[in-house]
């Protein structure tokens, strides 16, 4: 079954791997030859193979049609066959993948609010990329588990989202806070993503909200 599935995947090749700091969060950069990002019309993910009958999810965050190459976010803080497999990758790796549908675009135009954890940071800023901003005014708060140094051209380029970094808080409760600072009566759309139990918990929270008008969407990525 495996060799079935190793049959449909492509190869990419790494051509960049940075970190930020502390070292657990992976930004990669890959080039993706045979795949025609120019026909991505909602939110991916690309599954790659991460050992021997494993595989594991992760975003294309941000692309570039004409030269094929995109880049992902990924944690891997933590001890995980996916997390072990992104700390050696470098440079020159050749991987194998494929890449699938993750989430689709918002239905009705106006806000979105985008809300998750370092895990979902590619999955929004795919959003972003596929989104006209003068339709779909986003903002975002993206809450953080390690003491990270956010890089300046993350910040610079991204100023939609807020970095909430609390390694020793509850995300869950933490985005929800953040929430009522908020007018949440204004968004059209939201967009929750990341760990499995605060996604869940937070959707459930704002669809028994009355004055919340948008339509929210959950993706639960690890537990
Ligand atoms: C559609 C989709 C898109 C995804 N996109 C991304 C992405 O762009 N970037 C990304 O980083 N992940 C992404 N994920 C999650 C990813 O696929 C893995 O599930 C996740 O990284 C954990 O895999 P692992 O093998 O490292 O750890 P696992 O073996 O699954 O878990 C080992 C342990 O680590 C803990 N753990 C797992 N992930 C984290 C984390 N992020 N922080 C803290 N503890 C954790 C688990 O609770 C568990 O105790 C996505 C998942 C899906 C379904």
């Amino acid at each position: 079954m495996a060799g079935l599935f190793d049959k449909m995947l492509t190869t990419a090749l790494v051509t960049d791997v940075r970190t930020w700091q502390p070292a657990t969060m992976f930004e990669v950069d890959i080039h993706l030859p045979t795949i025609d990002m120019e026909k991505w019309d909602t939110i991916k993910r690309l599954k790659c193979r991460v050992g021997e009958l494993e595989y594991r999810d992760y975003t294309p965050a941000l692309w570039n049609p004409v030269k094929k190459v995109c880049t992902l976010f990924i944690e891997a803080g933590h001890n995980g066959a996916g997390s072990r497999w992104i700390q050696q990758l470098k440079k020159g790796d050749e991987i194998a993948l494929g890449a699938a549908h993750a989430a689709q675009l918002p239905s009705k135009e106006g806000k979105i609010l985008c809300l998750g954890d370092g895990s979902a940071l590619g999955h929004f800023l795919g959003l972003k990329q596929l989104t006209d901003r003068a339709k779909f005014p986003m903002e975002g708060a993206v809450f953080l588990h390690d003491q990270y140094e956010v890089p300046r051209s993350i910040r610079e380029n991204h100023p939609e989202f807020e970095f909430i970094i609390q390694p020793h808080s509850d995300s869950f409760e933490t985005l929800l806070q953040w929430c009522g600072q908020k007018d949440i009566s204004q968004y059209s759309s939201v967009y929750i993503a990341g760990n499995i139990p605060m996604v869940s918990g937070l959707r459930k929270k704002l669809k028994s909200m009355p004055e919340v008008k948008a339509k929210v969407a959950g993706h639960g990525f690890w537990s």
